[in-house]
């Protein structure tokens, strides 16, 4: 039997009526419609998992009150493939819609996460509840993952995941990240770095300046060295569709009065990192630059989390567009395969299985916004490439 509209917008809708708002998204709409954070969707999940057959269901704690959720479903094979999706939403404050009513109408389901990234759980959950009633099982082991943290706070989730796998031994053959991608698949982005900058100098009445040593003046230094370094890697030949590695300094902060010398001026630098560069070398590179160019004194903190091997920053994803997996997802869909500007949780699954690629329905720009809804059309769409994926005829 072929799995229905309505079976697919239900799973979708059942799974938008669980709040799961990111932790760091908190708000007083989001906190009157329930606990904040992923703990209820992730027992929801486990709960139906195991009812709908799983071989193995796992809650692991990444944060207190905040555990991914890890179902394996044996195929007819052992090749292992995972489809790892969020259960974070971000902030509902700003929404002029009800964010949790799921709601069903002739083209979409409504709600927040809906689109991102709700969507791809409720139609793997309609699909593994269609093929155990058909009597049907896939053709390689199968590994959900409903992964928290993804919206803010570092990717911690993926982080846990990736430590898991590792932990265990496991060999992924492929991995799909689900984000809205208009079901074409993404099979690179860049990586990056991110770093606090702070100058320290003296502080003094504003009239007597050289009794003081100005921060922002010294600053002011830094920024032109940042900018001169982003001019210069637009010189370098890019190796891939993702394009050259660039450099903004996004933040700035300083001072504490009009007629005061300041006596400490921070920064935020980040850096987008693509396939070429290593990312804890781009981090280093960083810091030297504030140190080279300030004529105070500097010091400098990483705005990420360090990796398990104590370094800072994520490399770039990419891989050829004419593997297995992107050519039999980008078939299915009808798409063309492309590169993305924006991050995932593939920033923490470099190495981790033999082929990767992020892969949802919907418009990324459609995210995050005051309304947010799923075409149904795109739900059916996305179930046809699943089974293209995963129960090949
Ligand atoms: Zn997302």
């Amino acid at each position: 039997m072929v799995v229905t509209a309505e079976q697919l917008a239900g799973c979708v809708a059942e799974l938008v009526r669980i709040p799961s708002v990111n932790p760091l998204h908190r708000g007083p709409i989001a906190e009157s419609a329930g606990p904040i954070g992923e703990a209820a969707i992730a027992g929801r999940l486990a709960e139906r998992l195991s009812s709908l057959g799983a071989d193995d269901v796992v809650l692991d704690d990444v944060d207190e009150g905040r555990p991914n959720v890890y179902a394996r479903f044996d195929g007819r094979t052992d090749r292992l493939v995972v489809l790892d999706v969020h259960t974070d939403t971000v902030t509902v404050e700003h929404m002029t819609d009800p964010p949790f009513d799921g709601r069903i109408d002739d083209e979409f389901v409504w709600g927040r996460g809906a689109l991102d990234t709700k969507a791809s759980l409720g139609v793997i959950l309609a699909l593994l509840e269609q093929w155990r009633a058909d009597g049907r099982t896939a053709e390689p082991t199968l590994l959900v993952v409903g992964s928290v943290c993804e919206e803010a706070g570092g990717l911690l989730g993926a982080g846990r995941f990736r430590d898991w796998v590792h932990e265990r031994g496991h060999r992924i053959d492929q991995l799909v990240v689900a984000e809205p991608t208009e079901l074409a698949p993404i099979h690179g982005h860049k990586g990056g770095v991110s770093i606090e900058v702070t100058v320290h100098g003296k502080a003094a009445h504003s009239a007597l300046p050289d009794l003081g040593a100005n921060a922002i003046e010294a600053m002011a230094h830094v920024i032109a060295a940042y900018e001169a370094e982003h001019r210069r890697l637009q010189t370098i030949e890019p190796t891939t569709e993702l394009g050259t590695s660039t450099l903004s300094v996004t933040e700035i902060s300083g001072g504490t009065g009009g007629n005061v010398i300041p006596a400490e001026c921070r920064i935020t630098i980040g850096q987008r990192v693509v396939p070429g560069q290593v990312a804890h070398e781009c981090h280093e590179r960083l810091i030297e630059i504030a140190h080279e160019a300030s004529p105070l004194p500097v010091t400098c903190r990483s705005l990420l989390p360090a990796q398990p091997d104590g370094t800072f920053g994520s490399e770039a994803f990419y891989q050829p567009p004419d593997g297995d997996l992107v050519r039999t997802l980008a078939g299915a869909a009808g798409t063309t395969p492309t590169v993305a500007p924006f991050g995932t949780n593939a920033l923490r699954y470099g190495g981790l299985a033999r082929e990767l690629c992020v892969f949802g329905p919907g418009r990324i720009d459609d995210a995050h916004q005051a309304t947010e809804r799923v075409a149904i059309a795109d739900l059916v769409r996305l179930a046809s490439c699943y089974e293209a994926w995963l129960t090949p005829t």
